[in-house]
């Protein structure tokens, strides 16, 4: 395959990668399994952390029964906030604290499972919260040792936060995101359960899916950990290391899945393996990008989501605007992939193909229209906002968008191209409207 040649040695840059793998379990019904796997991780008394929606909902319960029938305690909270705030990680930390658990259960979507990581963390080692939180915005100081056993259980088929050691959050006095990552944020384990997403509505669905797409491109078309410099010392070598040939794996596979499976899981609700097929891909793309790291469209997201106006999607609670997470990243993406494509215009090729694009006889300089014009079909085909326009954004609004996600520096540099500030601000333009 012509992409051999993307790690190729290069002056400075680093000549090694590191493969961190979690612990999965996938299939039908293995929620109920949570009870066993936490007794068997040695926990006694566990946090069940999940939203106000799913604990209505009979996976909260299925989980609890499971942990009550190995002899567990259980405490509920279902306070979790979609789309956590760093007010909502510490009053959840705070609850982790009070509470005298040796073990945590999160059943939810990406903001349970990353609220979690940060009840973990702030009450086995409580510091001052911007601390832990990333550079430049915070600290980036390093957990200082393990954290307590946690079992994650995914029940959207989205943000693989089960596979990685990231937590994400708005910090809301800077109306941004930013977030904590460390390899000993990565839960002890993942429970990935497909007949959770049976019952999630269409857009959510589809908001996740585009999550999961953007994370296998963006991990596959970062820059290659060959280019990036070496870290000072090995155990520096960031999680978000670049492209390599073992995050490349789970890219490809998850890539494929998407292209067969996800308009028809997103518009069919009793589709069963299609929806199996998904959460597969997420945890696929989880692997790869908690391996390799995201780049712009998802750099760029955190000021989509952050800046939210008064945009409020189908499916989603009604009481505050919210520009999901998947949607506030896929909106970028064609601007973006348009950018990148001259940096390594085979892989952008590659993945537009296995996206289900036709590109026999498409010449490299083609790439970044075959590739932008696949996923614009595909967010037509499953009705996702026309580009930033779409949720609410106008050309006014870009100084400030780019003015948020301009510090995004772990994202942003791990772009294949380098990104400067009026480049942010040309993409933000470009993700006006697609059609
Ligand atoms: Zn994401």
């Amino acid at each position: 395959m012509a992409c051999c040649h993307y790690y190729a040695p290069a002056q400075g840059g680093d000549e090694a990668f590191s493969v961190d793998v979690p612990s999965i379990t996938f299939g039908d019904g293995v929620l109920a399994e949570v009870g066993d796997h936490a007794a068997s991780l040695g926990i006694k008394r566990a946090a069940l952390l999940t939203d106000a929606r799913l604990a209505a909902l009979e996976h909260v319960a299925v989980a609890k029964r499971a942990l009550m029938d190995a002899g567990i305690d259980v405490v509920v909270y279902d306070e979790v906030r979609v789309e956590p705030t760093d007010g909502s990680f510490l009053a959840a930390a705070r609850f982790a604290r009070e509470g005298g658990f040796d073990g945590f259960v999160s059943v939810g979507g990406g903001s349970v499972m990353d609220t979690t990581k940060a009840a973990n963390l702030y009450s086995t080692y409580p510091a001052e919260f911007l601390s832990y939180v990333n550079a430049p915005i915070g600290g980036a100081q390093p957990v200082p040792g393990a954290l307590k056993p946690h079992i994650a259980c995914p029940t959207t088929c989205g943000t693989g936060s089960e596979c990685t050691g990231i937590a994400v959050f708005d910090l809301v006095a800077m109306k941004s995101k930013t977030g904590i990552v460390s390899r000993r944020l990565r839960p002890s384990m993942g429970l990935v359960d497909p007949a959770c997403t049976m019952t999630l509505p269409k857009n959510a669905v589809a908001a996740s899916a585009f999550d999961v797409l953007s994370h296998a491109l963006e991990s596959y078309t970062a820059l290659a950990y060959t280019r990036r410099r070496a870290p000072a010392r090995p155990s520096l070598r960031p999680m978000s290391q670049g492209a390599n040939p073992w995050s490349d794996l789970g890219c490809r596979e998850a890539l494929r899945i998407l292209g067969r499976y996800l308009v028809r899981g997103v518009n069919d609700a009793t589709d069963r393996a299609a929806r199996t097929q998904l959460m597969w891909a997420a945890t696929l793309a989880g692997i790869a990008f908690g391996n390799a790291g995201c780049h712009a469209p998802h750099g760029m997201s955190y000021s989509v989501s952050g800046m939210v106006k008064s945009f409020r999607p189908e499916g989603y609670p009604p009481d505050d605007p919210i520009v999901p997470h998947g949607m506030s990243v896929i909106v970028n993406a064609p601007s973006v992939f348009r950018f990148t494509a001259p940096a390594c215009p085979d892989r952008h090729l590659e993945a537009a193909v296995w996206l289900g694009a036709e590109a026999r006889g498409a010449a490299p300089g083609d790439a970044d229209e075959v590739l932008a014009g696949e996923l614009i079909s595909l967010m037509k085909a499953t009705e996702m906002p026309n580009g930033i326009g779409g949720v609410g954004y106008g050309a006014e609004d870009i100084p400030q968008l780019t003015a948020g996600a301009f510090p995004q520096k772990r994202l942003l540099d791990n772009a294949p191209k380098a990104i400067a500030k009026h480049d942010l601000a040309a993409l933000y333009k470009d993700a006006l409207a697609y059609w």
